[in-house]
């Protein structure tokens, strides 16, 4: 082995000054792995001298410990064209971090230089680079994770032609639409491509018009406007968008984005609230308008009293009639008003006790039977012959036979069939109520429970008596439904309530 000659002096003046001023790191390994070549660049980056590390182990001294192996590897078993392929290993710096360099290596033959063939490396440090390339790809992450995960639909596209490069995994979902079939189109065909619409859900979006194309192509930046995707099954969401540019460091515009949402459920709430707030109105003027009339009558009548002669004893009786009826008339509309802050209340407060219901229907149907009689109503109570117990309050439970058998009554023609049942299976414990009357259509048949649904217009009511029916009973823990096969065909109202314990 010949001794190390210190390098670059041996290379010469020229080429060591060469070598020096170079901006990247140069050094070489002779064939027994000794540092033979070490410039200026590698001594600013290691903190080492020159004279210091010549002749040392290149691995040892320049390389973190944990790269030894790969490093005496390449450096063993590489030919030259793989040697002269970049690859990246770490050096130690000055400060004691690692640092990644980039190299390009080949091997040196000269008989002018001692112990050849020199593994001759040009690196750069590329720590910056790779620390770049580290943080680009975490972003580029962190957006595929936000296209993937934010439940919004989500769209960027590309200057000026607005063509659609990437959209969210929801705004999929939304639309209806894979992204294949949308990315990539340009303002042009967004109209047909997504289905778009104005919120009449008639008139087609023409592309200048749209929130992105506002965006990428005028910079505007749009706020919360309402659009309408008919999807490929032909059912409309209406979408909430929100758009704006997207533009580089020198403000030009490279882009645009637009974040939009599903509105449509919210839209269709709106549509009720609304439509339960014009309800509520018109139930209030019908009040207003069906107390007028008592109210005049019964001044009417008082006015009858307050005339004294001959025939006063007559007026006064025909006077009295006339205002209990309108009085009664007017307890049951203020009953009508007090059931609905019942309905609209969150507890019903209930005093409970064991009530056999088979006395309770009894009551109830005799209650009724001067009204049913005046109707020509034919009534049957079927109860069976042992007590049915249930835990409930007394007061509710009339209630909800008396709302049920007023409807029977109300909504079958004179001379009619009305049937009471009452009895007991596994479900529980059960109350029918059956007419032979007009009967509800089935788009009705669960609205006529909500307060002020009603199936017939035409027939005077308010739409509260079964509101309140379902309220009580689940108040009991029951439930109550509807059967009709249709205008016409009659009705049987089922009521069940859980069993008392023995
Ligand atoms: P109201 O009778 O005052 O309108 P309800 O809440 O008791 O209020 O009933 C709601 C609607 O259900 C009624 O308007 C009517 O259209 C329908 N309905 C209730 N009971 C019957 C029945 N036995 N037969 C036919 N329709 C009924």
């Amino acid at each position: 082995m010949q001794p190390v000659t210190p390098v670059p002096e041996c290379l010469g003046d020229g080429f060591a000054a060469l070598v020096d001023a170079a901006p990247m790191l140069v050094a070489a390994a002779d064939r027994y792995g000794r540092i033979v070549l070490f410039n200026a660049a590698c001594e600013a980056l290691t903190g080492l001298q020159r004279n210091d590390v010549v002749g040392e182990s290149f691995v040892e001294t320049l390389v973190p410990e944990d790269w030894h192996e790969v490093v005496r590897e390449r450096f063993a078993g590489d030919s030259p064209a793989a040697l002269s392929k970049a690859h990246v290993n770490p050096w130690r710096s000055a400060d004691g971090e690692a640092r990644s360099i980039e190299w390009h290596c080949f091997l040196f033959e000269s008989p002018d230089l001692p112990n050849c063939p020199w593994i001759v490396g040009i690196g750069h440090d590329i720590t910056t680079l790779e620390q770049t390339r580290a943080q680009v790809a975490a972003h580029e992450q962190l957006i595929d994770a936000l296209f993937e995960h934010i439940p919004e639909g989500i769209t960027i596209a590309d200057a000026p032609d607005v063509s659609i490069r990437r959209v969210s995994r929801f705004g999929e979902t939304i639309a209806g639409r894979t992204r294949q079939t949308l990315e990539g189109i340009p303002a042009d065909k967004h109209p047909d491509t997504w289905a778009l619409f104005h919120t009449d859900g008639v008139t087609p979006a023409t592309p200048e018009e749209l929130p992105l194309t506002r965006a990428t192509q005028e910079g505007e930046v749009v706020t919360d406007e309402e659009w309408i995707i008919r999807r490929p099954d032909g059912s409309d969401v209406t979408i909430l968008c929100n758009a704006g540019p997207l533009r580089d460091d020198a403000g030009k515009i490279t882009g645009g984005l637009i974040a939009w949402r599903d509105i449509t459920r919210r839209k269709h709430l709106e549509d009720e609230l609304r439509a339960a707030n014009l309800e509520k109105d018109q139930f209030l003027a019908a009040v207003a308008h069906e107390l007028r009339q008592p109210v005049a009558a019964s001044i009417a009548a008082l006015a009858m009293l307050r005339l004294r002669d001959s025939t006063a004893a007559d007026q006064t009786e025909r006077a009295v009639g006339v205002l209990e009826r309108q009085l009664r008339q007017m307890t049951r509309l203020v009953e009508d008003l007090l059931d609905t802050s019942h309905v609209a209340r969150d507890a019903v407060p209930l005093s409970k006790e064991r009530l056999n219901l088979c006395d309770l229907a009894r009551e109830s149907m005799e209650g009724f039977r001067e009204a049913m009689d005046a109707h020509g109503h034919q009534c049957s109570l079927s109860v069976p012959p042992e007590p049915v117990f249930v835990h409930a309050d007394r007061m509710r439970l009339q209630q909800v036979f008396n709302n049920l058998l007023g409807n029977a009554a109300k909504y079958t023609p004179d001379g009619g069939t009305i049937q009471l049942l009452v009895f007991a299976d596994t479900g529980g414990v059960r109350i029918s109520v059956r007419d032979n009357g007009l009967g509800i259509p089935e788009h009705a048949q669960q609205r006529i429970f909500d307060l002020f649904g009603r199936a017939d217009t035409s027939v005077q009511g308010f739409g509260i008596g079964l509101a309140v029916v379902r309220r009580l009973v689940e108040a009991h823990g029951g439930s109550v439904s509807v059967r009709s096969d249709g205008p016409g065909q009659g009705s049987e109202f089922l009521v069940t309530l859980p069993a008392a314990s023995v």
